[in-house]
């Protein structure tokens, strides 16, 4: 396990590297197939043939036994030392899944894979949330726990032999080490893994930081052993004497913990006291109890350092009791306090438990679906830890069944749902990507657009400036809603002009059915309603909905046939109400008889008057009356016409005479009004619709047809000019009217 390739580059001899693995599986303790595990190791050594380590002489199947070698280590089982030695087959030799399959069986084969599409994952230094999905990732994507235990096994050893890399390589290696796999391994439990990892990593991200550590710590070395030996010592007398059985053991902090500590509390190492660290290992729980009492007597203990990992394990299944104290030389020191069965899972984490159900079973991670960690899972029952659960989350893969993660073939972790496609994660990228891509690659091969993504693929989108945009089929491949939603976002937007012909032809060919025309429904009094209705700004944003197919054109023409029932049925009865309230007053006058109040007749009292028809004066308009033969006065406006052309008739210039309006008008008077205005369909319809909401009294309304100008004669009732010229202002502003006049003039 500890073998270094040398600096001078003497080439390892693999053989007898293998025949030290199969003592160690020999001493093991766990009875194995050796010659299953040697023919994987003849299967490596032959598909590695002539490839060479990156020292320049060893034999690659060297690194394969390595791995292999720390699997024993780890304690895994038969299946993973097989695949260990075969991990990198897939990726660097012909073989494939079915040639391990063949000779191993798929279980082999499987793991073998899985380490492979580990190894393919590309990385690139990135924020927390983006690891955090990586770990997860890397989680899902081992279907088994001893993927990720032989991809750990397989980074160590690459770890251990980096100097042979290229400086660049060992920076962006470690810097994965140090932020994915360490806290990976951390996760399973595995400390002793993850102190080596992050030590390891620490020596390439940061040499002269990690060696002025290691300096000072062997500079220190002699002092730390004497203090640690008599410190070991102590404690042992003191429980032997309490009849306390237990193991002692002391070590010096590893360098990584060692170094953060000195950043977090910006000390030098001489400012670092607790160095060294002591563990005792008993082998029933109340003696835990029991030491730490005896260690609390012994030692003052520093107040708030006293941790109980027993009654609350860490979520990685973590137990022990932690406390530091202050020794007799004033150095502080942690000690830990577990039982042996605690000590392997703080060593090995999930593979120490994996191993202790190993010597029943072989088949912990096969049990099926529900049983797969059920083990996982007992470990856990009793704590109440939040993030138990999500470590528990984290392990039990099927709970991944909704997501995938994919990645971008720059190494970012892209998360999408089940089932999503090449699609789905062009979108995810930027809707630029989605809107122009034409077409995928997925592990380097062409694959089609509604291809399912599996975890661990990476997905390459080929997009082209002059691409025709989303095709409308994609709404129906993709999985996730914000694709969907930018699909239709962009026929929305860009298509405008299009989708606006479409639409229009739509909702033609619909209201065709009804019996109706654009022209019939393209009225305001129809339009905006509906409009509004369906919440649209403008006609042109309805039709381009249709065009798109955010509306159907049948919702849009049945609103609009319905709203043109109603705008028919309501003119209808506007036309009905003017001409029935013309009537009522025709008939009301001829009951009164000529007889019309409000005039005052110079010198004449309460004569007979009558308002001349050719101008039909108003209360407000200057008047003057002509003396008729028999009939009375009649009462003309001043600047009417017949009036301005007879006073210039010298034989009946006598028979004007002053008139004026009473102060008091009560009746109202009719006259007459001319509407020219340019022939279109509803104007008559328009201009009764106005008289109405102005609620004039109207007595007669007809119109004519000269060659596309519209003469509309309408006589009506009104108690002032003031009334009058409102009306007439009002007709003005009707669409197509050119001129409203007073007749007479
Ligand atoms: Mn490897």
């Amino acid at each position: 396990m500890n073998e270094t390739p040398k600096k001078e580059n003497i080439p390892l001899d693999p053989d007898k590297l293998y025949a030290a693995l199969e003592e160690k599986i020999k001493n093991s303790g766990h009875p194995m197939d050796l010659g299953r595990i040697r023919a994987a190791y003849e299967m490596a050594k032959l598909a590695h043939a002539g490839q060479l380590r990156k020292d320049g002489c060893s034999p690659y199947v060297t690194h394969c036994v390595a791995a292999a070698d720390i699997s024993v280590d780890l304690g895994l089982d038969e299946d993973s030392i097989c695949a260990a030695l075969l991990h990198d087959v897939i990726e660097d030799t012909p073989l494939t899944h079915a040639d391990i399959a063949h000779q191993f069986g798929a279980p082999v084969a499987d793991i073998v894979e899985g380490v492979t599409k580990l190894t393919r994952v590309q990385y690139t230094s990135k924020e927390d949330e983006q690891m955090e999905n990586l770990r997860k990732m890397l989680m899902a994507m081992a279907k088994d726990i001893r993927v990720i235990l032989i991809k750990i096994a397989d980074r160590l050893h690459n770890m251990r032999t980096m100097d042979y890399q290229t400086p660049e390589k060992q920076r962006t290696k470690s810097l994965e080490t140090m932020e994915i796999y360490a806290p990976i391994a951390h996760r399973l439990g595995m400390q002793q893994a993850k102190w080596e990892l992050e030590d390891l990593s620490l020596r390439y991200l940061d040499p002269t930081g990690y060696r002025e550590i290691t300096e000072a710590l062997n500079a220190r070395m002699p002092e730390l052993e004497a203090f640690m030996s008599s410190v070991e010592e102590k404690i042992q007398t003191r429980l032997k004497s309490e009849g306390i059985k237990a193991s002692i053991f002391s070590r010096i902090k590893h360098v990584y913990s060692i170094y953060r500590k000195m950043y977090a509390q910006k000390l030098d190492i001489n400012g670092i006291f607790d160095l060294c660290a002591f563990r005792v290992i008993v082998d029933s729980l109340p003696d835990c109890y029991n030491v730490l009492g005896v260690i609390h007597d012994m030692f003052k203990p520093v107040p708030g350092r006293f941790k109980d990992y027993i009654s609350t394990p860490k979520p990685n299944m973590y137990q022990s009791l932690h406390t530091t104290v202050i020794g007799t030389e004033g150095i502080p020191f942690e000690v830990q306090i577990r039982t042996w069965e605690m000590h392997h899972t703080a060593e090995y984490g999930i593979a120490a438990h994996w191993k202790y159900k190993m010597d029943g079973s072989s088949s912990v991670v096969r049990d099926g679906d529900e049983e797969k960690f059920a083990w996982v899972r007992r470990l856990l029952e009793d704590q109440q830890e939040s993030d138990a659960q999500d470590f528990f989350h984290d392990l039990k893969i099927d709970m991944f069944a909704d997501e995938v993660f994919v990645f971008s073939p720059k190494g970012d972790v892209i998360n999408l749902p089940a089932g999503a496609t090449p699609i789905d994660f062009a979108y995810s990228i930027h809707s630029d990507v989605g809107n122009h891509m034409v077409g995928a690659k997925v592990n380097g091969r062409i694959v089609t657009f509604d291809y399912v993504l599996q975890n661990g693929d990476i997905v390459e989108i080929r997009t082209s400036k002059s691409s025709p945009g989303p095709s409308r089929d994609w709404l129906s491949i993709v999985k996730s809603g914000s694709a969907r939603t930018k699909i239709k976002q962009w026929y929305k937007k860009e298509r405008r002009e299009e989708n606006v012909l479409r639409g229009l032809e739509m909702l033609e060919d619909e209201l065709k059915h009804n019996e109706l025309s654009l022209e019939d429904v393209q009225g305001e009094e129809i339009m905006t309603p509906v409009l509004k209705r369906l919440s649209y700004a403008t006609p042109e944003d309805m039709y381009a909905a249709i065009g798109y197919g955010g509306v159907t054109a049948a919702r849009v023409a049945n609103r609009l046939r319905d709203e043109q029932k109603s705008a028919m049925a309501e003119k209808k009865s506007v036309l009905d109400r003017v001409s029935a309230a013309a009537e009522r007053r025709e008939e009301r006058a001829k009951k009164e008889g000529k007889a019309v109040h409000g005039i005052l007749v110079e010198g004449l009292d309460n004569c007979l008057v009558k308002f001349s028809r050719c101008c039909t004066p108003v209360p407000g308009d200057e008047i003057i009356g002509f003396i008729t033969r028999g009939q009375g006065v009649s009462i003309h406006r001043k600047d009417c016409e017949n009036y301005l052309r007879r006073t210039r008739d010298q034989v009946d210039a006598g028979r004007w005479i002053h008139v004026s309006w009473a102060s008091q008008i009560t009746d109202s008077y009719v006259t007459i009004l001319t509407i020219a205005a340019k022939d279109r369909s509803g104007l008559v319809m328009d201009i009764a619709t106005v008289l109405n909401s102005l609620n004039a009294k109207v007595r007669n309304l007809s119109a004519r047809d000269n060659a596309g100008l519209a003469l509309v004669n309408i006589s009506l009732e009104v108690r002032s000019t003031a009334e009058l010229r409102q009306i007439m202002n009002r007709l003005a502003s009707v669409p197509s009217v050119t001129e409203v006049s007073r007749s007479g003039k």
